[in-house]
C-alpha cells in the first residue's frame, strides 16, 4: 500500500508493481501531483510555483527512467536577485556580487567572509548551533545581516536563532550570495518535461496503471486497507505517526497575477530575499509551462507564509503587492496587474527548530514501530528536498521492502537524507 500519490508515492508504486507487487495507492485529493498538481489558472496550464531539474537529478534512476517516455529539454537560466535595488544575474558571478555591493560594501563582505570562523561551523554533528550563528561563522557577521537574517526571517517567521543549522545547510542559495558563487559554475542550466511538469506526472501515473496499480483519489488512508497490507510506504505527514511530537511546517500563499501591458523582461525567476518584498520568488509561467497562443500573461509569486497566517485574501492587498513587484524592477508602472488566482500550499518548509533531530528520530520510530511502514517523500520524511530527491527515497525505501529487510532499519537508512542539500 502507498499513501499519496505525488511524486514519491507514484514512484513507489511503481517500483513495488515492477517487482511484481500487487499495489495500491490512496490519495486524499481529487488529483494526483502533489506539490506536483498542475492547476489550470485562466486557461493556462501552470505548475504548483515552477518547478525544474537540475543537474544532478538526472542521475536518480525514476528520473531518467521517466525522462524515456517524458523527454527533457535542457534551458537556459535566466534568473535575477533582487539586492539593494538592483537586479542582478542569478546564480551569481563574484564580478556581478562586487558590483551589486559596491566598492566598500564589497571589501567588507569579502574582509568578514575571510574572518569567518569556517572551522566551528563544523563542530561536532549532535551539536546544532542554530542558523544565526552557523551562518555567522561560515559567511560572516555582514552576509548574515544583509541576506541570510531577512529571509529566515520571511520564510519561517521566527527569530533565526531559533532555527536549526540544517535551514541553513539545506537551503540557503536564494538568500546565499556566497554560497552562489562557490557552486555557481554548474547552475545555468536546468531541465523541463517537454509539455511541463503535468507530462511528468502524467507519465508516472501511466507507468503505474500499465502494470496495475490500483489508484483511489478523495481516499484518505483507510484503516482497513492499512491493517491488510503487507507494507506502507507513506509520503503522507510524518507527524500522524506521532501525534503528541511536534514535526511542523510553513506554508506557502501562490498567486497567479495576469499582466497587461507592455511586456516584461526576459526573465525566469526573481529571486527577492529582502524582506521588504512580502514575496520570495516570482516566476514568468511562460518559461516554464508551453503558452498557447492569446493566453494571458501569468506571474506566479512566492508568498512564505513566515508571520502571514494560512488565510490571507490577497486581493485585498493588491496594490501593495503591485507597488512591491515595481520597486523591485519586476513590472512596470504601465503594467496592469490583475490576481486571477490563489493558492496555499500548508506543507512547504519543514520547521526545524534546534534540536529537532531528536523529535525526527522518534516520529519515525514510531512510524515503523508496526513493522511494516516506511516514511517516504518530503512530508513523509519531514524532509525539505528537492522532487528527485523525493522519488529517490521512495525508490531506495522500495529496494528495502524487497530485499526484504525489516521496517525498522529503514529509520537508520533514512538518516542519511538528513544530509540532503536543496537546490534551486
Ligand atoms: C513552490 C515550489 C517549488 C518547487 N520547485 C522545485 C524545483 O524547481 N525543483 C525540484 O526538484 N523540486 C521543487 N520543489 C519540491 C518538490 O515539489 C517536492 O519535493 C516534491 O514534489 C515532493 O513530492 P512528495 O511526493 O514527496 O510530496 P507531496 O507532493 O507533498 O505528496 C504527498 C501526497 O500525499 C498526499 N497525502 C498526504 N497525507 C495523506 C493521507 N493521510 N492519505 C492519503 N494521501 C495523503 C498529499 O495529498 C499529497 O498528494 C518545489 C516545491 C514547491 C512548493
Amino acid at each position: 500500500m502507498v499513501v499519496g500519490a505525488g511524486v514519491a508515492g507514484l514512484t513507489a508504486g511503481w517500483r513495488l508493481a515492477q517487482a511484481g507487487w500487487q499495489v495500491s495507492i490512496f490519495e486524499q485529493q481529487n488529483c494526483i501531483g502533489g506539490l506536483l498538481a498542475g492547476p489550470t489558472v485562466a486557461g493556462v496550464n501552470c505548475d504548483l510555483g515552477a518547478h525544474r531539474l537540475h543537474r544532478a537529478a538526472l542521475r536518480v534512476a525514476a528520473v531518467a527512467d521517466v525522462a524515456r517516455t517524458a523527454p527533457l529539454e535542457p534551458r537556459q537560466r535566466q534568473g535575477k536577485i533582487v539586492l539593494r535595488g538592483q537586479q542582478l544575474n542569478y546564480p551569481l558571478s563574484p564580478l556581478g556580487l562586487m558590483r551589486g555591493l559596491g566598492l566598500t560594501d564589497g571589501l567588507r563582505f569579502a574582509a568578514d567572509f575571510v574572518r569567518a570562523p569556517r572551522w566551528q561551523a563544523h563542530g561536532r554533528a549532535d551539536t546544532d548551533v542554530g542558523f544565526a550563528q552557523f551562518v555567522q561563522r561560515r559567511a560572516g557577521l555582514a552576509a548574515y545581516t544583509a541576506f541570510y537574517e531577512p529571509y529566515a526571517r520571511k520564510v519561517w517567521g521566527l527569530d533565526p536563532a531559533e532555527l536549526s543549522q540544517t535551514c541553513a545547510k539545506q537551503r540557503l542559495s536564494t538568500a546565499a550570495p556566497w554560497r552562489a558563487l562557490t557552486g555557481s559554475a554548474q547552475r545555468h542550466q536546468f531541465w523541463v518535461p517537454r509539455g511541463g511538469f503535468a507530462m511528468f506526472i502524467e507519465q508516472l501515473r501511466s507507468k503505474c496503471l500499465g502494470l496495475g496499480v490500483s489508484l483511489h483519489l478523495a481516499t484518505p488512508v483507510p484503516a482497513a486497507a492499512l491493517q491488510g497490507a503487507d507494507a506502507v510506504l507513506d509520503s503522507g505527514h510524518l507527524q500522524r505517526h506521532a501525534p503528541e511530537l511536534l514535526c511542523d511546517h510553513k506554508g506557502l500563499h501562490l498567486l497567479w497575477l495576469q499582466v497587461d501591458g507592455p511586456a516584461l523582461a526576459d526573465v525566469d525567476t526573481w529571486y527577492c530575499p529582502e524582506l521588504q518584498f512580502a514575496f520570495g520568488r516570482v516566476t514568468q509561467v511562460s518559461h516554464f509551462c508551453p503558452p498557447q497562443p492569446d493566453q494571458p500573461r501569468l506571474l506566479c509569486v512566492e508568498i512564505p507564509q513566515g508571520s502571514w497566517g494560512d488565510s490571507v485574501q490577497w486581493a485585498a492587498h493588491i496594490a501593495v503587492l503591485s507597488a512591491q513587484l515595481r520597486q523591485a524592477g519586476i513590472v512596470a508602472a504601465s503594467n496592469h496587474l490583475r490576481l486571477r488566482q490563489q493558492h496555499f500550499l500548508p506543507r512547504v518548509y519543514p520547521l526545524h527548530r534546534r534540536g529537532w533531530r531528536a523529535t525526527w528520530q522518534a516520529a519515525m520510530a514510531a512510524a515503523v514501530a508496526d513493522g511494516k511502514t516506511l516514511p517516504i517523500g518530503r512530508q513523509g520524511l519531514w524532509l525539505h528536498c528537492n522532487l528527485d530527491q523525493a522519488m529517490h527515497t521512495a525508490e531506495r525505501a522500495v529496494a528495502q521492502v524487497v530485499a526484504g529487510q525489516p521496517a525498522a532499519a529503514w529509520a537508520e537508512t533514512a538518516k542519511q537524507f538528513l544530509e540532503l542539500q536543496v537546490r534551486d
